[in-house]
């Protein structure tokens, strides 16, 4: 789940006691790009008795990926998916992840401006100020869309999140601006160098072709340090659960799973996602066990 650290609109303190309340036993945070939530959630699962796995999500370019073909020749460009990678259990001081996280943030402040002026040139009213100020406002340091949006909607320019990512600032449309990405083996490396556990997120999310295509990443990912995958959230239907967990198995890698709670951002709730406790154990031990 998200936090204020990043993009979700709860405190990192505040997701424990959300989670007391909806019997949940264990949440990892896994926060854009940052740790910056890690030890204030780690504090209140303590106190709430709930179990915690300290994470990171990081962005990373699926080109970086073998068995990735989204523009075969001659055909029409397809659009690129998402990869996103979850470090599990990092150390939230790492260096090789502070340091991404640098990069990172470098990033941003430079495609989110391009955002904004694209929508200026499209005659919208909005300034980057107001962004920040809105940033500011969250005390988030990880500026993302979600930001952007929440300024559209605010100014009324549009009626919801979701028409600012159709109509403006989703993948393909008129104010779209990609990021510089990481490459998925820097990711995984880094997550490893901070003692944790590399999961291809959300896989769905990855837009692939077919199931044949999916594998071909998975295995090229695991040829890069992969340790599991997410297997259950709230995009999978049943049929995605049962082909990830299927994947997961044929490759000897672990399944995870949540409910990528964002706060008031996405029509998720916390606990949404029932994830066998089985799920947690194995990944805790399996990061006890290299530790
Ligand atoms: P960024 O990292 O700044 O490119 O922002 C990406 C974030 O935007 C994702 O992690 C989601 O939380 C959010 N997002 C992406 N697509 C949509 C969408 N169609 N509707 C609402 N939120 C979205
Ligand atoms: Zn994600």
């Amino acid at each position: 789940m998200h936090s204020t650290a990043s993009d979700g609109t709860d405190a990192p303190e505040a997701l424990a006691v959300i989670a007391a309340r909806e019997g949940v036993s264990a949440i990892a945070l896994t926060d854009h790009d940052t740790t910056a939530g890690l030890l204030a959630a780690a504090r209140a699962c303590a106190n709430a008795g709930i179990e915690f796995a300290p994470g990171i999500e990081l962005s990373c370019n699926p080109r970086g990926v073998s068995g990735w073909h989204p523009q075969v020749e001659h055909a029409p460009p397809r659009k690129l998916g998402t990869l996103h990678i979850l470090g599990l259990f990092v150390r939230h001081d790492d260096p090789k992840l502070a340091a991404i996280h640098q990069r990172l943030l470098i990033a941003r402040s430079e495609r989110n401006p391009m955002i904004v002026d694209k929508l200026r040139a499209l005659g919208i009213d909005i300034t980057y100020e107001e962004v920040e100020s809105l940033a500011r406002r969250l005390g988030t340091q990880i500026i993302g869309r979600p930001h952007i949006g929440q300024v559209l909607v605010e100014k009324g320019v549009v009626a919801t999140m979701k028409d600012a990512f159709t109509q403006y600032i989703g993948e393909g449309k008129p104010a779209y601006a990609r990021k510089d990405l990481l490459a998925p083996a820097e990711a995984i490396d880094a997550i490893h160098h901070a003692g944790g556990l590399a999961i291809v997120a959300h896989p769905i999310q990855l837009k692939y072709a077919d199931p044949a295509e999916l594998e071909a990443v998975i295995v090229g990912l695991k040829s890069l340090g992969l340790d599991g995958i997410e297997v259950r959230h709230s995009d999978h239907r049943e049929e995605h659960v049962a082909l990830y967990a299927h994947l997961a198995a044929r490759h000897e890698l672990f399944p995870s799973g949540g409910s990528d709670y964002h706060g008031t951002r996405k029509p998720v709730l916390l606990g949404g996602q029932r994830v066998p406790v089985t799920f947690f154990q194995s990944l805790r031990d399996q990061w006890r066990a290299r530790s």
